[in-house]
């Protein structure tokens, strides 16, 4: 919030005339704004394309170059395209015909201001921008939020099943791009019925989150790890080999039984089985493919006597 009020007390001006030009300069930087001067509106358009151009700017109507209504446009368009933030623009006008007005506000100003400008009237305007600019960042940051939460299991924090196949999806596209395997690790909880039946769903819970906690704490940042299903989840390791995503799947078994995990206030023994499998291009296979080549050698994992890892290559149902 505080970067964004600092950003908007930067502000373009643009007037061609010195002295009011001057004034405002003055009056702006009494208030402390940060003022970015231009003579004429070309000069203006320049300073408002930058990509951290200010989001305040206050435009002279009739001035060389682009006249102030012709950048209102220019800027919308501009953030159309670009998905930029909001600029709130005020017009500086000394005309006052009703019509004028109207196609300024049309152009898409926000706001207009007439000359000789009155400093108060200047500085409840632009307040006004300001707050409009912060509602606005507000709502930016609540939809970044809501777009995040949409991506996230809620009791674990990580990625949910749907944003967990985007990912493996996309980094299956780069891996064949850049010629490297994309290892993939299924993996799902030994017994945990037996936690709740037990101990309860809330120990359930902590498990859960625990286990999570684990695997996270195991990986690169550039890994993806979601939750799949109730106690199943899957780790896409891009760049991972056979022998590396067996490697990197063994130290998460152990991590996970190798301590104790301490739900609702009891020290439980926990353990996970794993199926490992790897895309690798050119003759990589379809994610669905992918995922059911990881499933089966979890299964095995289980018949296995469980808290155990099983590769399989996604190519063949025959174990490796
Ligand atoms: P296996 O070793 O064969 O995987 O046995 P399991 O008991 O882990 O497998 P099963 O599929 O029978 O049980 C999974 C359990 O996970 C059943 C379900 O109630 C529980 N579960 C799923 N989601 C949640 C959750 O969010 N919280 C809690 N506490 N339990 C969950
Ligand atoms: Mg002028
Ligand atoms: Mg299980
Ligand atoms: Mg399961």
């Amino acid at each position: 919030m505080l970067e964004t009020i600092q950003e908007t007390m930067r502000v373009v001006i643009a007037e061609d005339s010195g002295p009011s030009r001057l004034a405002l300069e003055r009056t702006l930087a009494k208030w402390g704004y940060e003022v970015i001067s231009c003579k004429d509106g070309n000069a203006a358009w320049e300073a408002l394309q930058q990509d951290d151009s200010p989001r305040l700017a206050i435009l002279d109507w009739m001035m060389p170059g682009y006249s102030g209504p012709e950048i209102v446009r220019m800027v919308r368009a501009q953030a159309e395209e670009r998905k930029a933030a909001y600029t709130y623009i005020l017009l500086l006008t000394s005309k006052n015909e009703r019509a004028d007005l109207i196609e300024g506000l049309e152009a898409g100003a926000d706001d207009y201001i007439t000359k000789p400008f009155d400093q108060q009237e200047l500085r409840v305007r632009l307040r006004t921008g300001m707050r409009i600019l912060n509602l606005q960042a507000e709502l930016v940051a609540a939809r970044e939020a809501l777009r995040e939460q949409a991506m996230r299991d809620a009791l674990t924090g990580l990625w949910n099943r749907r944003s967990i196949i985007e990912i493996l999806i996309r980094e299956q596209s780069r891996s064949t791009r850049e010629s490297a395997p994309v290892g993939v690790l299924m993996m799902d909880i030994d017994h945990f019925k037996r936690v709740n039946d037990t101990h309860g769903h809330l120990a359930g819970d902590d498990v859960l989150k625990e286990v999570a906690r684990r695997l996270l704490a195991s990986v690169r940042p550039y890994d993806g790890v979601g939750r799949y299903g109730g106690e199943e989840f899957i780790i896409v390791l891009p760049g991972c080999d056979e022998a590396s995503i067996q490697s990197r799947g063994e130290a998460m078994r152990a991590a996970i039984s190798d301590d104790p995990v301490l739900a609702q206030g009891l020290s439980l023994k926990v353990s996970a089985s794993f199926g490992a499998t790897v895309f690798v291009p050119p003759n990589g296979v379809e994610t669905a493919e992918l995922i059911r080549a990881a499933d089966d050698a979890l299964y095995e994992a289980k018949r296995n006597g469980r808290n155990c890892l099983v590769y399989r290559h996604a190519s063949s149902t025959v174990a490796s």
